[in-house]
């Protein structure tokens, strides 16, 4: 169903519970996305506060609207024919970041770069594994991101979210279920508004260089200049993605402008004008030769969404 087809009244009521600098018509998600792939969002809503969440999801709620939340769009393959219905953003406008004590309180949209920075800047250790991981926190929470030598789940304290009854649920860290790469919020469809995070007095000196070694570790081995959604498929048990495609002789592979990076066989990046649909047939031409070459099946890390 197109954006035309929503009830007008739905879109005006939308246009009342947010204000129209924050509310995009038809918006392309290649825009949004890490990946730049993507078509077109219905509507593209960027929230200000709890408040404005709620009401969103209420009004999506009575008029049998889908949603899809996400942060900094680093972890998305959104397909061709984009999203039906609202994408809600996190993003700048529910940045905040703040703390008392050593416990740091971070608004959904704040990006994960600015957060250890912000730990750093306060003498407080524990943020550093995720300065380089080009996501939101909210994104975070929900794919309980990691690297290096940590994870979210080492350092979540509390996770403040807008559940599918609409009323608001502080969850504790156990009650947030965390395993790798996964969180309970990817099942339970609450959307993810504050985050609480416990660290500790660190010693400045060692964090900035920590943070330091950590991120040029990421631009040595990563392709990080060339857009993509991170690693593409999560690591097999016993093995690692990227040495399995890499050892099939995959690396530089390459589907319409979809390609295997030749700097590090585990990401797939837009290599220039790739769509979706590029993207899918190379992650399927991949999982194809490494269950033949090794009996491995790679699943994706990346997640996949909207109109093929
Ligand atoms: C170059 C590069 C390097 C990367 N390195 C790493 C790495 O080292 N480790 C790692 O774990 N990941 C890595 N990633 C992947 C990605 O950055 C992380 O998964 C990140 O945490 C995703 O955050 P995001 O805000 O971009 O989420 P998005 O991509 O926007 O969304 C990801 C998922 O989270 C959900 N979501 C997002 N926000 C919310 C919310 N507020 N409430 C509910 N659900 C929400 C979305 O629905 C979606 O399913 C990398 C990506 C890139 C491009």
């Amino acid at each position: 169903m197109r954006k035309h087809e929503w009830p007008e009244e739905f879109s005006k009521k939308l246009r009342i519970v947010i204000p129209g600098h924050r509310l995009l018509v038809d918006e392309l998600m290649s825009r949004h996305t890490t990946f730049k792939i993507g078509g077109p969002a219905d509507f593209l809503a960027m929230p200000a506060s709890i408040a404005e969440v709620a009401a969103i999801l209420d009004l999506a709620k009575e008029y049998k609207v889908p949603v899809f939340t996400f942060g900094n769009g680093s972890n998305l393959l959104v397909l061709d024919r984009g999203i039906r219905g609202i994408a809600l953003k996190f993003g700048k406008d529910m940045g905040f970041i703040k703390h008392k004590g050593t416990t740091i309180i971070a608004g959904a949209g704040s990006m994960l770069a600015s957060v250890s920075k912000y730990a750093a800047d306060n003498k407080f250790t524990g943020m550093e594994f995720a300065v380089g991981i080009p996501g939101s926190i909210g994104g975070a929470i929900f794919m309980n991101a990691g690297a290096y030598d940590g994870e979210m789940s080492c350092v979540v304290s509390a996770v403040s979210c807008v559940c599918e009854n609409g009323n608001i649920r502080r969850f504790s860290k156990e009650e947030s279920k965390f395993t790798y790469r996964h969180s309970a919020f990817q099942d339970n469809g609450c959307t993810i508004c504050e985050v609480e995070l416990l660290l500790e007095e660190g010693d400045p000196a060692a964090i900035r260089s920590k943070m330091a070694e950590y991120i040029k570790r990421r631009q040595t081995k990563q392709p990080v200049e060339m857009p993509s959604a991170g690693s593409t498929f999560k690591r097999p048990p016993g093995y690692y993605a990227g040495t399995l495609i890499d050892q099939a002789g995959l690396k530089g592979l390459t589907v319409g402008g979809a390609q295997v990076s030749t700097k590090h066989a585990g990401f797939i990046v837009n290599a220039g004008g790739a769509t979706a649909n590029d993207v899918l047939t190379l992650i399927k031409e991949v999982q194809l030769r490494v269950h033949d070459a090794y009996g491995v099946d790679l699943q994706p890390e990346v997640r996949i969404l909207g109109e093929a």
